[in-house]
């Protein structure tokens, strides 16, 4: 809507009112156009619920970073559920408020209520991001395990689905039989980007070094209507080339799974920060609107790495 500046009055013609009613029009001229300029920039903020609360991971400081992290570029607003054990019995989010759910979540059963209330907001165009242990959550959790393509540990195996890897040019799924969730002691990884045109990967470097940490290997999971965007070879792990960054649909909602992000310090890492900022932008929206960052800035022969505080907002 356009509003009008108070120059857009005629003086002539405001002399013959009310000295009151002057006073009013100048006072509404002056502040309607700072309210709607507010609401245009709060409209614009993309409003995520962080979960935490329990994991096996240092989820107090890995939190905290990602928050700062998705804050630094002005684009999201993040609300934070930290969820004890003692909280699961009466965790029970409006998850419509959300654009978009991350999770850094890795402990008990949420209710059936909060589960099936969590499934059909997926269902109906709900978002979720899912980073590094929040796949080892909820092993049993069926709708769980299909929203995340892959998981970990658990007891997860064979019964739960595939390994998913890139071998000779393409995605094998392996039924082989075996436990699903490794890792090798942690390295600087490089990052392949398999799938250049998913608005999360385009025009970024085909490759890039990701922060030491470790890399899971031999997730295994129902893998349904996913794409995995990247791989990286898991060195001293399983030695194959394992899926990093996915994208899974789950009725109309979209999923945004990342493996990176092991510790606060390897959430430094420019590969970590630029995918997650992408990845949770695209899993809220359906688009990327952050211009790619450039291989000086995200190289293949230096694991990168910046404190949050220095990322900036995009023009
Ligand atoms: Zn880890």
């Amino acid at each position: 809507m356009k509003t009008l500046s108070p120059a857009h009055f005629n003086a002539n013609k405001l002399i013959a009112l009310p000295k009151i009613l002057l006073k009013v029009l100048f006072a509404l001229a002056i502040v309607t156009p700072l309210c709607a300029e507010n609401e245009i920039n709060s409209k614009e903020k993309i409003s995520v619920l962080l979960i935490d609360g329990q994991n096996n991971h240092d989820w107090k400081a890995c939190s905290p970073t990602m928050i700062n992290i998705l804050e630094a570029t002005e684009r999201f607003k993040i609300e934070r559920a930290t969820v004890s054990k003692e909280e699961v019995a009466s965790f029970s989010p409006k998850w419509n408020n959300y654009d978009a759910v991350l999770t850094n979540y890795n402990g008990l059963p949420w209710t059936e209520k909060t589960k099936s209330t969590f499934e059909a907001y997926i269902k109906e165009g709900g978002n979720l991001v899912v980073v590094h242990a929040a796949d080892n959550s909820f092993p049993d959790w069926k709708e769980y395990n299909r929203m995340i393509g892959l998981g970990g540990w658990g007891g997860r195996n064979e019964k739960d689905g595939p390994y998913v890897y890139w071998k000779d040019g393409a995605f094998l799924r392996d039924d082989s039989p075996g436990k699903g969730g490794a890792h090798g002691k942690p390295l600087e990884y490089k990052v392949v980007v398999r799938d250049t045109n998913h608005p999360i990967t385009k025009g970024l470097p085909v490759e890039f070094l990701q922060a030491k940490e470790e890399l899971y290997d031999q997730l295994r999971g129902p893998a349904e209507n996913m794409n995995v965007l990247a791989t990286a070879l898991a060195t001293g792990g399983s030695e194959r080339h394992e899926p990093v960054l996915m994208t899974i649909t789950y009725g109309k909602g979209r999923i945004f799974h990342t493996v990176m992000g092991h510790d606060a310090k390897s959430m430094r890492g420019i590969a970590f920060q630029e995918t997650l900022i992408r990845g949770t932008e695209w899993a809220a929206t359906g688009e990327v609107t952050f211009p790619p960052v450039s291989s000086e800035e995200l190289p293949v022969d230096r694991a990168a790495s910046r404190h949050p505080d220095e990322i900036k907002p995009s023009k």
